[in-house]
């Protein structure tokens, strides 16, 4: 995992004072560490009957769905408020900087999926929270929620701690 670790970048004070911010667009910009990332994220789920994967906007996006493409499953995009044109729910949250609030279509998920979550970052835990939140009114179950990156002394474990959670990295 150092390899992984090699490409991220911190970014202290961004996007406000006391935040050490993890740049993983030079790991995504990499196509060796993107592809191992991806790998990674999906190891311990595969044999799990995943069904769809679900990712947060943004930076769930682009592992997400490169994730669901190698499961040969779909996506479902949870998406900032006002975005998503059909029938939604919604659940908001606090972030380790401001707060926030995500929307999944209604029809996204039905009751028969299993669904993997994928964010690039777990801090406190809150966007994971309310993701598990989201699919879980659609009646489909979490099978698991998979990080790149993990932030040990935020709680986001802890809160977490009715799901199965990987992370590929810690800091
Ligand atoms: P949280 O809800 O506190 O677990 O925050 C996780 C979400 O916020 C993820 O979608 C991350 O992309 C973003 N995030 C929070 N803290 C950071 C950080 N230090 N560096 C990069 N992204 C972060």
């Amino acid at each position: 995992m150092q390899r992984l670790k090699d490409k991220i970048r911190n970014i202290p004070d961004f996007p406000e004072p006391g935040i050490q911010f993890k740049d993983i667009t030079p790991l995504v910009k990499d196509p060796a560490t993107l592809r191992l990332a991806v790998h990674q994220l999906m190891f311990p789920f595969l044999g799990e009957h995943i069904t769809a994967v679900a990712g947060m906007e943004a930076r769930g996006f682009i592992f997400g769905s490169l994730v669901a493409w190698d499961l040969g499953v779909g996506f479902v995009p949870l998406r900032k408020p006002g975005k998503l044109p059909h029938d939604v729910e919604s659940a908001s949250y606090e972030l380790e900087y401001g707060s926030n609030t995500l929307e999944i279509h209604k029809d996204a998920l039905t009751r028969a999926d299993r669904v993997l979550l994928i964010d690039d970052l777990l801090a406190t835990g809150g966007t994971a929270a309310a993701s598990c939140e989201l699919v879980q009114k659609t009646g489909a179950d979490i099978v698991g929620c998979a990080f790149v990156i993990e932030l040990d002394d935020l709680g986001g474990r802890e809160r977490l701690s009715d799901y199965r959670l990987h992370s590929l990295i810690h800091y």
